[in-house]
């Protein structure tokens, strides 16, 4: 589908087939000099047709054209070394330039399966995992990471055709997460920092040097709290529902969250020394579907989501970690 919501600004939907998010909502601005292209969409053949279908109905010329990504996840960041042209820019926040080589490594493998173990997966699991999950299966080209973006950082400004926009620093959903702001139209392309229909993922990436006030969910509504002080009349948002209202929908997300940290405090409380798995079976799931029948690729964000609240737990002093043996335990 391919929509023009502003002046000179088209909403360009891309399914993600199979995925629980739907589709991804890529914003192509027409500018006078360059255009900009706001994310692209899983490495795979469904995403690149609608794409490149939809630019080349718009007539946009990549040879014009430069891509921002709002982070790195495999399905904002899949397609755009391969639609770009050798004259188009690919922004990225430096952060999440970083996280991406890391995490598409053949060592990011490694470490994944080693975190897996930690948090409760079984054998059989982490191998499912290595075949399904969407972040790695449909990820842009190794071999182009290092050379194809340019890295850039919070207040970083571009300007395609009627818009100035600023690049806002949002981490939580990734280390780098980045909105775009324009400030004399109030509009704001929130990326998977806010979106309307489901509450954006928030896992863990902790290692071993993370400060507390370095957490996923800390920094995560920290980052909320920062765009809700913008003045924002269009919000813009990558997955589902491409608009909705910002200041009202930070507030549900927050107190989502809130919720959540007394579940998941509940839960250790009441069966300590469960594994990170073991709590999120636990917790309330929007699937219907009960936890053993989800695939292990949506276990894995889960998972992810349970440990970020259980960090934050940890470094507030509510629960205390423990390890028992390879695995990870919460009293
Ligand atoms: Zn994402």
């Amino acid at each position: 589908m391919l929509k023009e919501i502003l002046p000179d600004i088209y909403l360009i939907e891309v399914p993600l087939p199979g995925n629980p998010l739907k589709n991804l909502n890529s914003y192509f601005i027409r500018g006078g000099e360059r255009n900009l292209l706001v994310d692209t969409g899983f490495n795979r053949q469904e995403c690149r047709v609608a794409l490149t279908g939809a630019l080349d109905a718009l007539g946009a010329d990549m040879g014009r054209t430069d891509i921002f990504l709002t982070h790195m996840h495999s399905d904002h960041s899949g397609l755009a070394t391969g639609i770009a042209s050798p004259t188009s820019k690919i922004y990225i926040s430096a952060k999440d330039h970083a996280w991406m080589r890391q995490v598409f490594s053949p060592n990011g493998w490694e470490n994944l399966n080693r975190s897996l173990a930690r948090l409760g997966f079984s054998d059989e699991e982490v191998t499912e995992n290595r075949v399904t999950n969407p972040l790695w299966r449909y990820s842009p080209p190794l071999d182009t990471i290092d050379a194809a973006y340019t890295a850039i950082e919070d207040g970083f400004s571009l300007s395609p055709g009627l818009y100035r926009l600023r690049a806002i620093e949002t981490p939580g959903h990734t280390p780098g997460h980045m909105c775009l702001y324009a400030e004399e139209q109030k509009l704001l392309f929130c990326g998977d920092h806010i979106i309307f229909d489901i509450s954006p993922n928030i896992t863990s990436w902790r290692n071993e040097r993370t400060q507390n006030e370095q957490l996923a969910l800390y920094l995560y509504m920290e980052s909320l709290k920062r765009v809700r002080e913008l003045d924002v009349k269009t919000a813009l948002s990558a997955h589902r529902r491409a608009m909705g209202e910002c200041r009202e929908r930070i507030d549900e997300i927050l107190r989502h969250h809130r919720v959540r940290l007394e579940e998941v405090r509940g839960i250790v409380k009441k069966y300590p020394r469960s594994t990170v798995s073991g709590i999120a079976a636990r917790m309330t799931w929007v699937s219907r579907s009960g936890w053993e029948s989800f695939p292990v690729a949506q276990k894995w964000f889960a998972v992810g989501e349970a440990l970020a609240h259980l960090e934050y737990l940890a470094a507030k002093g509510d629960i205390v970690q423990e390890t028992e043996g390879v695995q990870l335990t919460f009293i």
